[in-house]
């Protein structure tokens, strides 16, 4: 009889000490490293909230990885504990994390709030079918039956302007003065600022009391951070020289994101462990940066729109063709070849050199502005991404079906 097809696999002694989701961004250790100077100045600002005062608000931005959700949770808890030590009236401190991520509508993220403080499972206020008006009054009238200190944290508010707008933002800012018993402060963390240009100036200012800024991590923080998840997710022994560095070094390089480096860290641990290896060892993690950016560049090509896919799919047929000196016109030929294949309409060569431009922008092609004789100007463009891979993950959509394996017809021009 055959062994069972899982026994090879389970024989080989994990090299995860508990489950490797200790790695993942949603875990959050009980210590935050190198945010001292962030969290105490929030915690500064908060305090006020357990002297039964309104904070100021506050806006926290810094780039993915560092440690803005960490944080924000970290001081949530912090918070609620020394809340639970003081007396009436001071204890009722609520702090109320928000992912507009996932909450990203005025009623949802006013019901969401509102919810905190209905304590009747039948008297909730329902997923929709309210008006937003409704839901804002039945918030406000809770909220204020009894003295308390709101904080409530939007955690990727932009997403929540960009799809929403700003009158919840508006309304929240401003529901203090109708408020007798309690009072509510906004913590709003975005990767960028960009969004409160759409912001009423109002909105703007009172959102930004305070600003406080995480900056990106460098290669020695990055260290002490993975050297303290390990310490949580390994055996001891597992870790071989210079892993550890190498993966901080490598993301301290690039964005100084502490989510990537983790990842880094785990995606190598998994490539050694399938490997049946005990030890992670620093070719581990080339392999790991080599799958994690193919594994990006895959996601990035499998969510174009069709007519995108069609142009990357046109520049990488005439690479094919050995043309690798393209140009927008011999593009926009072959586009129009594929595109007669498919059932999608024909975009204009001015459209078509705007999408060359920004998978340019994603880095998938790289076009290179020529300038030849009287000022005349044209690209070469060159595939920046592996060619058979990217062609069977564009092969893979139904819409391109009809051009699968096809080789085209058009004479490239010759240079
Ligand atoms: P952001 O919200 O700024 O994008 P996160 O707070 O989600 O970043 O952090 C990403 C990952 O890195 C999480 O797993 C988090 O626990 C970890 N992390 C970030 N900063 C620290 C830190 N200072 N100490 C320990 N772990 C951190
Ligand atoms: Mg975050």
């Amino acid at each position: 009889m055959q062994d069972n097809v899982f026994k090879e696999y389970l024989e080989v002694k994990s090299i995860f000490k508990r489950d490797r989701d200790v790695l993942r961004p949603s875990y959050i250790p009980d210590k935050l490293l190198h945010r001292d100077e962030q969290i105490n100045q929030i915690a500064s600002i908060l305090v006020s909230a357990l002297r039964g005062d309104q904070p100021s608000n506050i806006l926290v931005f810094g780039k993915t990885g560092t440690g803005k959700t960490a944080t924000a949770k970290f001081l949530g808890k912090e918070i609620q504990t020394a809340a639970e030590g003081l007396p009436e009236p001071f204890r009722d401190v609520r702090y109320i994390y928000i992912n507009c991520e996932v909450v990203d509508t005025q009623y949802g993220v006013l019901q969401n709030i509102g919810n905190h403080f209905i304590e009747e499972f039948d008297e909730r206020i329902p997923p929709t079918g309210w008006s937003t008006e409704r839901v804002y009054n039945i918030l406000w009238e809770k909220l204020d039956k009894t003295p308390k200190v709101v904080v409530v944290v939007l955690d990727e508010i932009d997403r929540f302007v960009y799809k929403s707008g700003d009158d919840t933002l508006y309304h929240l800012t401003k529901i203090n003065d109708d408020l007798k018993n309690a009072k509510i402060s906004l913590i709003g963390i975005s990767n960028d600022l960009k969004f409160t240009e759409l912001l009423d100036p109002r909105v703007r200012s009172r959102l930004s009391d305070e600003k406080i800024v995480f900056p990106p991590y460098d290669a020695d923080q990055l260290k002490d951070i993975l050297i303290q998840r390990a310490a949580i997710a390994f055996e001891e022994g597992v870790i071989g020289d210079g892993v550890i560095g190498l993966c901080a070094a490598v993301e301290a390089h690039e964005h100084g994101d502490a989510r990537r480096a983790l990842d880094l860290l785990r995606v190598a641990a998994e490539i050694a462990e399938r490997s049946q290896e005990t030890e992670i060892n620093e070719n581990h993690v080339i392999k790991a940066k080599n799958k994690i950016e193919l594994d990006c560049v895959i996601e990035a090509v499998r969510t174009l729109p069709v007519q995108s896919k069609l142009v990357l799919l046109a520049i990488l047929l005439g690479e094919e063709n050995g043309n690798s000196k393209q140009m927008t016109g011999d593009v926009y030929t072959a586009y129009k070849e594929l595109a007669k294949k498919t059932s999608t309409g024909i975009l204009s060569q001015r459209r078509i050199a705007d999408l060359i431009s920004e998978l340019d922008m994603m880095g998938l092609v790289s076009a290179r502005v020529k300038s030849f004789g009287r000022g005349g100007r044209t690209r070469e463009i060159l595939v920046s991404v592996p060619l058979l891979e990217t062609k069977r993950i564009l092969e893979r959509d139904p819409m391109l079906e009809p051009v699968k394996g096809y080789k085209l017809k058009v004479q490239s021009t010759l240079m």
